[in-house]
C-alpha cells in the first residue's frame, strides 16, 4: 500500500470544513478508484472503535494516522487545512487527564485499568499499603 491523504473541502453554515480521505496509490492514481477509507476525527471514541480506518489498520491506527497527517502537513499550503491537520494530530495524542495523583506520595501516574480507583495510590504505594495492611495486627 502506498498511502496518501487527500483533503476534501466542503462548505457549511459555519464555514469551511475538511475531510481527509486515505488513498492507496498502488491501487490506482485516480480518485475514487484509490479510495480506502475516511480518516476519522477520533480513532478511539470513548473506547469504542467503529470506523473503517481502524478496521484496516487495527492497533497501528494511531501510528498510521500520525504518519499520514504529518506527511500531508508538509505538502499543505492552505493555513486553514494546516490548522485542521494540527488539530487532528493533537487529538491523536494520548489523553493526559488519564493520569491521576497518588494520595500518598503525590506522584502522577497512569492507572493500569480504565475504571476509577477508590483510592488513588500509585502502584508502589499500593503495594506498600497492602503489605502493611496484611502485616498489621490491628484493623485500621
Ligand atoms: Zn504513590
Amino acid at each position: 500500500m502506498r498511502l496518501k491523504l487527500e483533503t476534501f473541502v466542503y462548505y457549511t453554515d459555519l464555514g469551511r470544513r475538511f475531510r481527509f480521505a486515505v488513498l492507496d496509490l498502488d491501487r490506482s492514481l485516480d480518485y475514487p478508484a484509490n479510495f480506502v477509507c475516511l480518516l476519522p476525527t477520533k480513532i478511539y471514541n470513548e473506547g469504542k472503535v467503529n470506523n473503517g480506518f481502524f478496521k484496516i489498520f487495527g492497533d497501528k491506527s494511531s501510528e498510521q494516522a500520525k504518519l499520514l497527517l504529518t506527511k500531508a502537513l508538509k505538502g499543505e499550503d492552505d493555513p486553514e487545512v494546516k490548522a485542521e491537520i494540527k488539530r487532528r494530530l493533537t487529538l491523536l495524542e494520548p489523553k493526559q487527564e488519564c493520569k491521576i495523583k497518588c494520595s500518598a506520595c503525590g506522584k502522577l501516574f497512569q492507572p493500569q485499568h480504565a475504571r476509577r480507583f477508590k483510592n488513588n495510590f500509585c502502584e508502589k504505594c499500593r503495594k506498600k499499603k497492602f503489605r502493611s495492611d496484611s502485616d498489621a495486627s490491628t484493623p485500621t
